[in-house]
């Protein structure tokens, strides 16, 4: 038996402060250091 769980709604993590990524304002950042991934300057 696989004990692997895969939840549809899976949270993100960051890379550096392995906090939770949460979708805000039309982007995803971390609401730990405010760390925004795959985004460029803004
Ligand atoms: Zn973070």
């Amino acid at each position: 038996m696989s004990t692997q769980r895969r939840t549809s709604s899976e949270a993100y993590r960051c890379p550096k402060c392995d906090g939770v990524l949460a979708y805000a304002d039309g982007s995803w950042g971390c609401t730990d250091c405010r760390y925004v991934p795959g985004h460029g300057a803004d």
